[in-house]
């Protein structure tokens, strides 16, 4: 389907572009705006009222006056507001998905497939909001009843990065809606709109005013610094980088806040000398190049058997020179835009310092001219030492290393302060295992490239961070524990 100019400009023109506090759309209270570009031309696509201090506190004002009412409300009318607003974006796709093409750049086919899993935390967490059950049980003494009861853990801040602009709210909101949390929630400046459609869209479907409250900024820390210094915040929710996170960490440290923390990665992808080279081929390819590399998930290092590391690196680079990079409407378009001119460059001094330490360039290797932010997709042959294996790359470029033994790969994986996703391809279900006992990643996919899904529980270890998205386990982190010591045996 081909996108018209027409279509581009009406949609941009519904996107709300004020701020979302206690279920007004706001002016900012500087009179100032901001920016957004389409990261395929570099020209500004929109503007939005921009935030100060001031407004993140009668934001978070808003919070605290809803969230007393909000955690009586019902479960059950919690979860609905939830499906409504499921319904109403399954009906909205095709907005949702250009929006997210025309701020971040991902191919339209791309954006799809990204409505599709972000919206499935609205459907995962509508269902999950009404079996959150507690317990009750007697003392083995004999002495009490113990009762022990979720509850949610109060008003919240979200924070989530510009990659995917869906998804990392909705995997946010959803869980805190259905624990009767109230929240603010600021996106990233580089990518807002899709976040404020989404916040227009909850509000149509029955959300109370003050329960989710949006504030898009150009300042980041001027909006989180005054919530964050406040004593009744109970809980932060952070998405982005690790050098971010461990900020908001000593920060958080000053109110014993509940934190969780969904932070960078540098994911190992292991290609064994028994696995299927075709189906490792398209685990790695989907692995790497989903959202031009610039996922926390991207694999990031590429471990290839030396017996099967010719085969593998010819059919993948053959993979990689097939892609079309163009505008994400363009229906040719395979591979869209870095995000913008900064986080291309940091890609390209990456690939110069790999270069300058040996590496060797089989594809790509160099920015593609002419407008927009594109980069060559791009496959290094690499030694051990290279220093490209121990950063988080974001963007279309693999390095590829050989190791020979199994207990080698694991080391090699292991090798690194992060701990989030990890893959690896072979025929042995029982090489699996072993090699998931020995790994330290919180998420490992077997012969697949792409692994995330609202029901699974998301989330690293290490450096990687703190606290699991979606799964049963989504809704914990927004709920605290009350234990009621029953003396009535
Ligand atoms: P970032 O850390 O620069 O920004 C993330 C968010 O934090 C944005 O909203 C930004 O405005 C805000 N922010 C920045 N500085 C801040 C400050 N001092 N105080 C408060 N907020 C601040 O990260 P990014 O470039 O937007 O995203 C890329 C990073 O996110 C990568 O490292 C990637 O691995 C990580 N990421 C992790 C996951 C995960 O689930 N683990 C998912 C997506 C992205």
């Amino acid at each position: 389907m081909t996108v018209t100019d027409a279509r581009e400009k009406a949609l941009l023109e519904s996107v709300p572009t004020g701020l979302l506090i206690d279920g007004q759309w706001r002016e900012a209270s500087s009179g100032k705006t901001f920016d957004v570009k389409d990261p395929a031309t570099g020209r500004v696509i929109a503007s939005l009222q921009d935030a100060n201090s001031d407004d993140a506190t009668a934001a978070f004002d808003a919070a605290c006056a809803a969230q007393a009412d909000w955690a009586r409300t019902p479960a059950r009318e919690r979860a609905d507001i939830l499906r409504r607003a499921y319904d109403m974006i399954n009906e909205r796709a095709e907005d949702f998905a250009l929006l997210m093409t025309l701020e971040m750049g991902k191919p339209l086919a791309e954006a799809r497939g990204e409505v599709v899993y972000g919206n499935g935390f609205l459907r995962w967490f509508s269902e999950e909001a009404t079996r959150h059950y507690g317990r009750t049980l007697t003392a083995p003494e004999g002495t009490l009843r113990m009762q022990v009861n979720h509850k949610p853990v109060g008003p919240c801040l979200l924070i989530t990065p510009w990659n995917f602009p869906l998804a990392m709210a909705t995997r946010k909101v959803a869980p805190a809606v259905a624990a009767g949390c109230t929240m603010v929630l600021k996106a990233a400046k580089l990518t807002p709109l899709t976040t404020q459609l989404f916040a227009q869209v909850m509000m149509e479907a029955g959300l109370p005013a003050g329960v989710l409250n949006v504030v898009a900024g150009s300042s980041a820390s001027s909006l989180s610094g005054p919530i964050m210094a406040d004593e009744r915040l109970r809980k932060i929710s952070f998405t982005g980088s690790t050098a971010v996170g461990k900020k908001l960490m000593e920060t958080a440290a000053g109110t014993v806040l509940r934190t969780s923390m969904e932070l960078g990665g540098n994911a190992p992808l292991i290609v064994f000398e028994d696995a299927d080279v075709d189906a490792a081929v398209e685990g790695a390819f989907n692995a790497k190049m989903r959202n031009m590399g610039e996922a926390c998930t991207a694999a990031n290092r590429f471990l290839v058997h030396e017996d099967v590391a010719e085969e593998f690196t010819r059919k993948f680079v053959a993979r990689l020179e097939a892609l079309t990079p163009a505008r994400g409407t363009d229906p040719e378009s395979t591979l869209g835009p870095i995000i913008d001119d900064g986080a291309r460059e940091d890609i390209h001094a990456l690939v110069t310092e790999a270069v300058a330490a040996g590496a060797e360039v089989l594809t790509g290797g160099e920015k593609v001219a002419g407008e927009g932010y594109f980069y060559q997709p791009t496959a290094l042959k690499v030694a051990r030492d290279n220093p490209i294996l121990t950063q988080e790359i974001f963007g279309p470029v693999a390095p590829i290393v050989t190791f020979t033994t199994e207990q080698e790969a694991i080391e090699m994986a292991n090798d690194t302060e992060y701990g989030l996703a990890s893959y690896l391809f072979s025929r042995d279900p029982s090489r699996m295992y072993r090699v998931a006992e020995q790994i330290e990643f919180g998420l490992m996919g077997y012969n697949v490239g792409v692994i995330s899904n609202p029901a699974a529980p998301f989330g690293g270890v290490k450096q990687s961070g703190l606290g699991r998205e979606g799964g049963a386990e989504g809704i914990e982190e927004y709920t605290t524990l009350q234990y009621i010591a029953v003396n009535d045996p």
